[in-house]
This record gives structure tokens, sequence and C-alpha cells, in this order.
């Protein structure tokens, strides 16, 4: 029986023939720079899953494995989201400096009802929502790679595909020659740009594909030891998926490895169709394989489902590279991940993490200002945001003396509840040292000053506990998350790879704001002011750091 894997696997070589010539020779010379740098994100990939099943990729993950390989990345800050984690990749600034810390934000100030700001939206926009949001740069603050090497030569093409609108923006910046994401039914990009053909056939084939129904996966043999059951509720188990799918279920289909097969094979036919690598700069492509966290959220992380997912994804990544071959470009990946990740509870107490809990409800900031605001006597909403890990705001509604009642208030009662690890005020934040040392080392107000923004950061910080998540009840919707900032949400693998480059690994901690100045150095692209925050990581390429 052919696998879907190896359908998908085809059907990227499919397109691929479509468009290449015969295969040319490979002219990779480590001491030039290289002429394509193909970025990959790969979403909730946590430095703990890379080393559970590094030793059995064989595809893509494999091919990476030949190269240097950093299996100790930190995205160093404390917001472990998405939005802020790919605004650290190719800008070589934390969240503090690109001003994306957090998915949302509260901005009471903000000209509609919704308060919520979406990291990737324009809030100007009318009709923009939160949920039902206008695709925007603007939050961005900073430059990404991409930016810097079209000022420097407007020859480059830069392109960023993904499977969400916020990895695309925050990877490819507010200068793109192509930018297109997931909708939740198809590719799309902001509305003044025309459909190029490549995008167009991908849609058409996506589309096709979930029309059918999708058969359950095999399982590979290392992935037994995961496949059992694990009750959630009485109504729900996860751990031994194998993301069977009926027709028609967008859903499934995202939670699933055909996902980052469709957007591989999107990036493969950019790469063919827009012939990058063959320019007369250096080209840039960044690509966000977005399935791996939506298995996350859905299964957790240590069932069946993820093990299954990454043994696809190494095979995707496989055919993903076999295709950039027989373009004859020469190309240097890097690969990470905007964030890791933490399993179900229910679990994790099964595998030796008795303190792995679900968040209390009490928690809720909607919930702790209502008891407030009966203590102090005042009528409306005094607290918004979700439970945390991260940021509680006051209302701007409240006179100063009520404001500085209901912080102290607010203080108090979430210090004395058993989750909570520490409570910090804005103002605590703002006063502390920028974090040094070893990024291993840092303190959780470290952690916290590396993604606090004055312009978007809410009043207070609530950390929890390790291991509590912020999910109270499995049943409906997503069952596992990240966001903490406990290294099994901050460390990240971060891998490079280019024909010729020496295999090399190197255990000490480094960070994701490294990627920027380390990729530029392999170009020869001096990095101008801002400063950033990131440092250049020698690859022994015969692209020195300056
Ligand atoms: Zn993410």
């Amino acid at each position: 029986m052919k696998s879907p894997v190896s359908i998908i696997a085809s059907s990227i070589l499919a397109l691929a023939a479509t468009i290449a010539g015969p295969a040319a020779a490979q002219t990779a010379t480590p001491a030039t720079p290289p002429k394509l740098i193909v970025v990959i994100s790969v979403d909730q990939f946590s430095a703990d899953l890379f080393q559970e099943y590094r030793g059995h990729f064989t595809g893509g993950f494999a091919r990476l494995l030949t190269g240097t390989v950093f299996p100790s990345g930190y995205q160093s800050h404390a917001a472990t989201e998405t939005c802020p984690g790919h605004s650290t990749i190719l800008s070589g600034f934390r969240p503090e400096h690109t001003g994306i810390i957090a998915n949302n934000w509260i901005d009471q100030k903000a000209p509609r009802t919704d308060k919520q700001v979406y990291c990737a939206e324009d809030e100007s926009v009318p009709g923009s929502t939160s949920s039902s949001y206008t695709v925007s740069d603007k939050h961005l603050l900073v430059p990404t790679l991409g930016e810097r090497m079209k000022a420097a030569n407007p020859a480059n093409r830069v392109v960023s595909v993904a499977g969400k609108d916020r990895a695309a923006v925050m990877m490819g910046g507010h200068r793109v020659d192509e930018l297109w994401w997931w909708d939740g039914k198809a590719f799309v990009s902001y509305a003044s740009r025309a459909t190029p053909a490549v995008v167009a056939r991908t849609n058409a084939a996506v589309a096709a594909r979930i029309a059918q129904p999708e058969a359950a996966m095999d399982e590979p043999d290392w992935c037994a030891s995961h496949d059992h059951a694990v009750p959630l509720s009485p109504e729900k188990s996860v751990g031994t998926g194998r993301f069977e799918r009926e027709a028609g279920s967008m859903t499934k289909f995202r939670a699933s490895p055909a996902f980052d097969a469709a957007i591989l094979a999107l990036g493969a036919g950019m790469i063919q169709d827009m012939k990058l690598g063959h320019g007369p700069a250096t080209d840039i492509i960044s690509i966000g394989a977005s399935a791996t966290d939506y298995v996350g959220h859905t299964y957790g992380t240590e069932g069946a489902e993820m093990c299954i997912q990454l043994a696809n994804l190494d095979r995707s990544l496989g055919s993903f590279f076999d295709v950039l071959d027989q373009t004859g470009a020469d190309y240097e990946v890097v690969l990470t991940a905007d964030h890791g990740g933490n399993d179900v509870p229910e679990r994790e107490r099964d595998n030796g993490l008795p303190e792995a809990a679900r968040a209390d409800v009490a928690l809720a900031p909607a919930n702790m200002g209502r008891e407030i605001a009966a203590k102090l006597g005042i009528t409306g909403p005094v607290l918004f945001g979700d439970i945390p890990n991260g940021d509680v705001w006051i209302s701007i509604a409240l006179d100063a003396k009520q404001r500085k009642a209901v912080q102290a208030e607010a203080i108090a009662r979430y210090k004395a509840m058993p989750q909570v690890a520490a409570v910090f005020t804005a103002a605590q934040i703002a006063a502390s040292p920028e974090p040094k040392g070893p990024v291993e080392t840092w303190t959780l107000l470290e952690k916290a000053r590396a993604s606090y923004n004055p312009a978007h950061s809410g009043d207070l910080l609530v950390f929890l506990k390790p291991r509590v998540t912020p999910i109270p009840d499995p049943t409906h919707g997503y069952v596992a998350t990240h966001g903490s900032p406990y290294n099994y949400d901050r460390r990240v693998p971060i891998l490079f790879w280019r024909k010729g480059m020496a295999a090399a690994e190197h255990p000490n901690g480094i960070e994701t704001v490294d990627i920027m100045p380390t990729l530029a150095a392999q170009i020869g692209l001096p990095i101008a002011a801002p400063r950033v925050d990131g440092k250049c990581l020698d690859l022994a390429t015969g692209m020195p750091c300056p």
C-alpha cells in the first residue's frame, strides 16, 4: 500500500517536475556566500522533542544533523508564544525590542469595542477585530534579515510562506516579494497582491486532498512506546491518534502531517517558479511549518500523534530538500522553532512529574477581578487578560487611588495562590537591568525583561509554577500548551546545514536572536545600526563572523 506520506512526498516532487529543468551539479564552495537562504521554523518543536527523536530521523532532519547542531537554542524570553518567537528568528532582537510581546495584548485605548489587539493585525482598519483581523506587519518594530538584504541590494528576493499569518509576517518583515499564509481554507496574502500560479496550483491540490477522507496513517515501530490512551475527561482521551480524517475537515487537516506537506510544497514551488537561488544576489525564503504546534495543542507532545507527526515531517523535509537539490541552487538552511511545548499534565503525572496540573479557574483575571471589585466596592471589571502565564491589565476606567488599591489586592491574592510562582509589576520589570550571563541561568525577572515592552505589556506579570497548564478543562478544544518562562517552552534546536559544511555539535546555550547575525555573516552582509541583541556564531564555512 502506498502510504499517505509517500503520496505527499511524490506530490511535492511532481510539482517540482512541472517547473524544474534537469538537475544541475552542486556548486557549493563554502568560502563564498550561498545564493539562497532557507529558514524553517517548526512551530512548537522543543529541544526536548528534538532530543527524544533525533536518533530515529532518516529524512530532512537527518540531513540537518550532518551540519552544525546547536541542541540548546533558546527563545530566551518569558513570553514563549508564536508571535514573539517568530519575531526573534530573523530580526536578531528579543521581543522587548521587536515590540511583539505576546500573540495578543490589551489596548484599553483602542478605538473599537474589542480591546484585544492581535500581534499581526492593523487594528486601525475599520472592521478589524482581534479574532477577524486585517493582517499587517505594523506592530513589528524592527527590520528582518530579508529587509536588510534588500536594502543592501534591491535585486534580493524575499519570500515568506507559513501555516500561520503571524509566522509569515514576523519572519518576512516589511519588504517582501511574496508572503503567503494559510487562512484556514487556502493560502492567501495581503489584499493588494496578485496570486502567482504556484499558489493557485497549490491551493487547488490542497483543496482536492482535503475533499477526500484520510485513512489512518502508518505508525513507525519507534512510536509504539508512546501509543497508549490517556484519559483527559470522561469524554476524551489522547495518545493513540492516527490522523484519520473525514472528507472536508479543515480543523483535522491543520492538525496533521498533511498540513506541513502542503506548506513545504508551496515553499518548494515558490523556489522553483521564482528561480530563487539563481538571481544576481542571495535570496531568502522563510517557511513556517505550523502542524507540529496544532498537533501538540490537540493531542499533547508525548503520544503516538506527535511521534507520527515528526516522522512525517522528517520525510516531507527530506522531499523538500530533494527538490532544492534538483534546482541546483547553492542553499544554506537554518531550522529552529518559535517556542517549545509541554505535554498534557495527565500523562506527565504518569511520566514522573507529580507537580503537573491544570490551572485553577480562580486564576483568570475576570474571576480574580470580580472578587477584588466586590471587596473594594467598585462596579465594573477591574482586571483583563487570560489565565496567566503572562500579562494582566488593570482597568484605566478606575481613578489613580482605585488602580493602586486593585494592584495591591491583585498582587497579594495572586502571590497567595499555590499555583503561582511569581508576580512582577510593570515598574519592577522596567527598572530591572537587561538580561546578562548565560541564557540558561537567567532569572524569571530577566526573562520577563526580555519580552517587556511598555507600549503593549500588562500592568502585572503573573507566572505560574512549572508544569501548570493554563487550560483548566481539556474537554473541549486544546488540551496542552506552551507560553511559560520555563526551559521546556524556551529551549529549541537550532540547526545549520549547507553542502560541504563540516559536521559539528555545540552543547552551549545560544539564542534564536543569534540566527540573524550568523546568517548575515554567511552572506557577508554587515549589520548596520540598530545594534541587535544577538551575536554572530562561527559556523566554520569559510564565511567568518566580522
Ligand atoms: Zn507557535
